[in-house]
């Protein structure tokens, strides 16, 4: 993070959650940790949100169309519905929007040049690390590198103790970009289409059968998230995604006006479109040479085989198994497990507890 001489946060709006104090207060905390700018995800939230709206307009489509927003979810279509792909809404997502942005701002305001300007998204989960390592709407993606919020958290909230509101003077993001961090926030800001709102990954996969086997109907815009509870029940938070729902909620009924307020131009829109498309992921294409491919193939199978067995989602990966694919493939690494990193932590503890009693005795 040091390399860069100017460095933004994008706070997800998952972030405003953790902490029962005002968003103005929350960014003027993150100004004191030492950003130079912050960029709210919600206003690339508001923006996906509109983009989407026009997409949804335009005739020709095979409905339902699926947000691309959860990682975790475009990754499970991609490994076990690829007859779904063509249904992807492709524009790229609130992070990425807001990166963009913010960094066409910071350019701006010190006249630095981009390689300078460093972007950090504050992330409820990790699969927007594997999002960013290896971006499926792009090349490469303009974040520089993703703090989890459990890891800020308790410096943020020493921060915010000491923080004025006053101290964050930004016009701050409307309504309709805080709530994309609870199930249903996405959906509730998409007009004249009946959409269809499903968090926890194994309901989205009893969705998307259903989608498969022809078995829903009159839905037109599906907002899946891997995570039950949505962006609030991500793994990488701090606070009971119930209480978080409550105090987010909150926020954002204070905030005015309830509705997109971003009017933006069509050829603009198109800034955000993909360039890259994504394929079909099939689990046990691991190499073009036979070889390699069977010894990675023993090798998933071993880490497969050590890990929960819960497919709960919360890596990031849809499985168990994606998850092995991934480390295999070196896109992940074991510790994204939340079971297994859990347990680290735990055996880490005892480790320290131990330590001290022995230096006690001594
Ligand atoms: S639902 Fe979970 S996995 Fe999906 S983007 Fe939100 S926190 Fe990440």
């Amino acid at each position: 993070i040091n390399n860069f001489k100017y460095k933004i946060a994008l706070p997800a709006p998952s972030l405003y959650g953790q902490y029962d104090y005002s968003r103005r207060r929350i960014l003027a905390g993150l100004l004191k940790l030492g950003f130079d700018m912050i960029y709210e995800v919600a206003k690339g939230a508001e923006l996906v949100t509109y983009a989407t709206n026009m997409l949804l307009d335009k005739p020709g489509h095979t409905y339902p169309l699926i947000s691309s927003a959860c990682p975790a979810v475009v990754k499970l279509i991609q490994v076990r519905f690829p007859d779904l792909i063509d249904r992807i809404v492709k524009i790229e997502s609130p992070m990425e929007v807001s990166a963009a942005m913010a960094v066409q701002q910071a350019m701006e305001k010190t006249g630095l040049p981009e390689k300078d300007i460093g972007v950090f998204f504050i992330s409820p989960c990790a699969a927007k690390v594997t999002n960013v390592k290896a971006p499926y709407e792009k090349t490469t993606s303009r974040v520089d590198g993703v703090i989890a919020i459990s890891d800020i958290y308790k410096n943020l909230l020493e921060a915010c103790k000491q923080a004025d509101e006053s101290e964050y003077d930004k016009e701050l993001a409307g309504f309709q970009g805080i709530i994309w961090a609870d199930t249903g926030g996405e959906s509730s800001g998409i007009q004249k289409h009946k959409t269809l709102a499903v968090d926890g990954i194994h309901h989205v996969i009893d969705i998307f059968e259903k989608i498969e086997n022809e078995e829903l109907h009159g839905v037109e815009f599906i907002e899946a998230l891997a995570c039950t509870g949505g962006c609030l029940g991500g793994p990488l938070t701090v606070e009971n995604p119930y209480v978080a729902k409550t105090i987010l909620r909150n926020k954002a009924d204070n905030q005015q006006p309830k509705k997109t307020r971003m009017e933006i131009p069509e050829e603009e829109l198109n800034k955000y479109v993909w360039t890259k498309d994504i394929q079909y992921k099939p689990i046990l294409k691991l190499d073009d040479d036979f070889g390699v491919a069977m010894e990675m193939l023993e090798k998933l199978e071993e880490i497969t085989e050590s890990l929960p067995g819960l497919d709960c989602g919360a890596c990031g990966a849809p499985g168990c198994r994606a998850l092995a694919e991934d480390i295999v493939r070196g896109t992940s690494i074991k510790a994204d497990c939340i079971v297994e990193l859990r347990d680290k932590v735990k055996k880490l503890e005892q480790e320290i507890k131990q330590l001290k009693g022995k230096k006690k005795c001594e």
